[in-house]
């Protein structure tokens, strides 16, 4: 029996391997603009830490965690998202007492057993940052700009931003309340995880994606109208400065995200052109994170982005790059004498910073520039016999299929691209 990848994960294959790493460079690049630096936590950690961090009530901790006992009888969990170990790492490293306001990025896989279906996978990559220690309403609005951004750089042209304030300690007890009264007589309409919701934490019902309880939803209270001063005040200079920045939103009263820890300001970025898994990324801020996990009294607020997902999205738009090999020269042998001669003259232009490739398979002439131009090799060199006892090679270029003899050596190959191949040359 053949032994297959397990369900929900993905092999990278070279050409998308290269799409990736090229969307990581782009993530870097905006993320130092933007002062974030990156930081790199543990794939596993205690299964503790995300029940605390993530929460004990969300379905990621109940019922999509990979989580085993290690020799040690301990009992540990692949991480299914960056925040809680970014947070412990950031306590444990002292960093809010190097500076007081840290702005991390994380990159790197995540787990969780969800059901699989398009952009939905049980390993997944997400890059996410963290902005640790300020209260001001311009990170909130920052974070959003810096998304919107990464996700431009990318190659996403379609992003709907979501943006919504779920309030905090103070003011979020009213609102559920008030959403307890409005479902409290349409409990029998609710699917059952959503009953089960009610009684664990209400505000998810509001995140249900199923059509029965979305209709049950149409006229439930929004948390907007019940903010706290503190809360609306710090919503409407979001607000105020996303306007001001130029970026378009849309208010969703009813976005509260998957996770607990979120207070105030939430957000998610949604691909037009993806099915029923259409976040990008979302996030928000979790001022009592840092307090939870032990430390002193400080704010935060952060995003995540699926990079499978955005690259789908990416595909999907149609605007997506295909990576294709590229060689600056493939080395053509005929036999055993010029094929050892081909050898060190590849091992002489990678030493100048050529990207080549040569036939290791002993195949005919023609099936070697058969596969230089599958290789999409920009000069062939064909050493044969007659080349070699003249000490020449033959150089052809392969678009226009012009060839010259050269003396077999690199200085005169290089020199010969220099010459009559300028536009081409690279180095
Ligand atoms: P979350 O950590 O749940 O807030 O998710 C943030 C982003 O990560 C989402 O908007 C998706 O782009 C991505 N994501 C979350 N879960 C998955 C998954 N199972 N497979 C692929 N991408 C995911």
């Amino acid at each position: 029996m053949k032994i297959q990848k397990i369900k929900g994960t993905k092999d990278i294959l070279p050409n998308e391997t290269e799409t990736f790493l090229e969307a990581e460079k782009t993530l870097r690049k905006t993320m130092a603009k933007y002062g974030y630096r990156e930081m790199r936590t543990p794939i596993f950690e205690q299964t503790e830490l995300f029940i605390k961090g993530t929460g004990e009530t969300t379905d990621i901790v109940n019922k999509e965690m990979y989580s085993f006992t290690d020799k040690g009888g301990r009992n540990l969990s692949l991480r299914p998202e960056g925040t809680p170990s970014i947070i412990r790492a950031y306590l444990e490293n002292n960093l809010h007492k190097k500076r007081i306001f840290q702005k991390l990025f994380y990159y790197g896989r995540m787990y969780r057993q969800e059901s699989p279906q398009s952009g939905r996978l049980r390993e997944f990559r997400q890059f996410g940052i963290e902005a640790i220690g300020s209260l001001s309403p311009q990170i909130d609005a920052e974070t959003i700009i810096l998304g919107l951004e990464i996700l431009n750089n990318i190659g996403l042209r379609k992003v709907e931003t979501q943006i919504s304030s779920v309030g905090c300690d103070k003011c979020r007890p009213f609102y559920k309340e008030s959403l307890k009264n409005f479902l409290e007589s349409k409990l029998n309409l609710l699917c059952d995880d959503c009953k089960r919701r009610f009684e664990v934490n209400i505000l998810r019902v509001l995140d249900c994606k199923r059509e029965t309880c979305r209709q049950v939803l149409k006229n439930a209270p929004t948390s907007e109208n019940q903010l706290c001063n503190e809360c609306k005040d710090h919503f409407s200079k979001v607000l105020d400065l996303l306007q001001k920045s130029n970026v378009h939103f849309t208010l969703n009263p009813y976005l509260v995200r998957g996770l607990d820890y979120y207070t105030k300001t939430v957000y998610e970025f949604i691909s037009p052109v993806l099915g029923a898994q259409d976040a990008v990324g979302g996030g928000g801020r979790y001022d009592k994170m840092v307090e939870l996990f032990g430390g002193p009294q400080i704010p935060a607020i952060g995003f995540a982005c699926g990079m499978e997902r955005i690259l789908l999205a990416v595909e999907k738009e149609g605007k997506a790059k295909i990576q294709k090999q590229h060689f600056d020269f493939y080395i053509v042998t005929m036999d055993e004498k010029t094929d050892e001669k081909g050898f060190l003259l590849l091992n002489e232009l990678r030493k100048k910073g050529f990207v080549c490739e040569k036939d290791y398979l002993e195949r005919s002439l023609k099936a070697q520039m058969k596969d230089s131009d599958r290789l999409g090799a920009e000069f062939v060199i064909i050493i044969g016999s007659e080349e070699l006892g003249n000490n020449e090679v033959t150089l052809r270029r392969m678009t226009d299929g012009s060839q010259k003899r050269v003396k077999l050596s690199i200085d005169a190959i290089v020199e010969e691209i220099r010459n009559n191949y300028q536009e081409q040359h690279k180095n």
